[in-house]
């Protein structure tokens, strides 16, 4: 029976601590505005101490803000553009 806990604490991830993937999965609802107060505040509290987490976060932030731009057909700054290729690279999310 024990080491069925232990599996499913497994799967489920630990439940103390908010984990990436808890952090990951709400990524987009927090740029979306989406995310509960509640979530959005758990969400800054890790990205704040992972820089892991925090790199996912600025990337697709970027990214987002790129779209917008394409899709109100404005010129994208080049400072946007450079500042994604220069996030996204082999090894980076
Ligand atoms: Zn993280």
């Amino acid at each position: 029976m024990k080491s069925l806990i232990a599996f499913f604490q497994k799967i489920t991830g630990k439940k103390k601590a908010y984990c990436c993937n808890d952090c990951l999965c709400n990524l987009y609802m927090v740029l979306d505005g989406e995310a509960s107060p509640e979530q959005q505040e758990k969400f800054m509290k890790h990205i704040d101490t992972c820089s892991h987490c925090f790199e996912c976060y600025k990337v697709d932030r970027s990214v987002k803000e790129l779209i917008k731009y394409k899709i109100q057909n404005m010129e994208v700054p080049s400072s946007l553009i450079e500042s994604i290729k220069n996030k996204i690279g082999p090894g980076k999310c």
